[in-house]
């Protein structure tokens, strides 16, 4: 399998959310990403991503810092203790930021509208994934209290260029349709400002699973309708296959008990972790020893 990423200063990051415990699929990405972007010479940033601060909790936080150090990784920059998180790195310091790039949408005719729909507004249960995917005839307005923007999506796929897989072609409307960039608070929602976040810090490499194909779709989508985010475009992508469950359900942090304290609770050790990503790379057995040896075996 071709590992490597493009020639040229590689800028990765890590990127979690604190609304719950890392779970063995967080560890491998982290895993990968450090490989991937260590291999290459480049840079790592940590990212953590907090707009949502109704489900964040400081032990969620705390994780995050103690989950990279277990599993032997470092970084570059970011934030090194939750206390330097809050005090410098938090979203919250670049609302102002991610509202220009809103208003900014906006302006492009016809792009962005406003909606006040519930996922389940005067539908039958049986309609359900269709109201997910836009309005359905709230006819509301920008200047509507509590309404949503949405972006409207285009019928044609986008195509996502992976450095493994080549050319994904997505259909945007068909996996997530006209999706949400501020929500119904008012805060930009998750495509916009991980788009805004990852153009601020000059990333060039973005590792992630599977599930997020439609949302590098959504960001590449957005990215292109300005010249100030069109440089998005040339963002490498590796999109990794899911670490599921022993029962082959993708692991999410909304599947958690509360005994569950994630993957640092799960495990005696970080080598499960690395056997995991030693079989998605289709390393040999031996290079989940360690970390080192993971590295030596790429
Ligand atoms: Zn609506």
């Amino acid at each position: 399998m071709a590992t490597s990423v493009s020639i040229g200063p590689i800028r990765g990051r890590l990127a979690p959310t604190p609304s719950g415990y890392l779970h063995l699929g967080n560890a491998v990405n982290f895993v990968l990403t450090w490989l991937l972007v260590r291999r290459a010479g480049g840079t790592l940033h940590l990212r953590i991503d907090d707009l949502d601060r109704a489900r964040l909790r400081p032990a969620y936080l705390d994780s995050i810092f103690q989950t990279i150090r277990w599993l032997g990784l470092d970084y570059d920059t970011g934030p090194r203790d939750p206390a330097e998180f809050e005090k410098r790195y938090s979203q919250l310091r670049h609302v102002g930021e991610y509202q220009a790039l809103l208003d900014e949408l906006r302006q492009q005719a016809g792009l962005l509208y406003a909606c006040t729909c519930s996922r389940t507004t005067n539908l039958p249960p049986s309609s359900l994934a269709a109201t997910e995917s836009g309005c359905h005839g709230c006819r509301a307005t920008f200047s509507t209290a509590g309404a949503a923007w949405r972006v409207r999506v285009p019928t044609t796929p986008i195509l996502v260029s992976d450095a493994w897989r080549g050319p994904v072609p997505v259909d945007l409307a068909a996996t997530m349709g006209d999706f949400v960039v501020r929500k119904k608070d008012g805060l930009p929602a998750y495509q916009l400002a991980s788009l805004a976040d990852d153009l601020r810090l000059g990333t060039t490499c973005i590792v992630r699973g599977d599930d997020l194909l439609p949302s590098t779709a959504a960001q590449l989508f957005l990215a292109a309708q300005l010249l100030t985010t069109a440089g998005f475009a040339q963002t490498e992508f590796v999109h990794h296959a899911l670490i599921l469950s022993a029962g082959g359900q993708k692991l999410s942090k909304s599947q958690q008990q509360p005994p569950d304290r994630g993957i640092m609770g799960a495990v005696s050790s970080p080598r499960l972790v690395y056997a995991a990503v030693a079989q998605l790379l289709k390393l040999p057995e031996a290079a989940a020893e360690s970390l080192s040896a993971l590295q030596r075996a790429l």
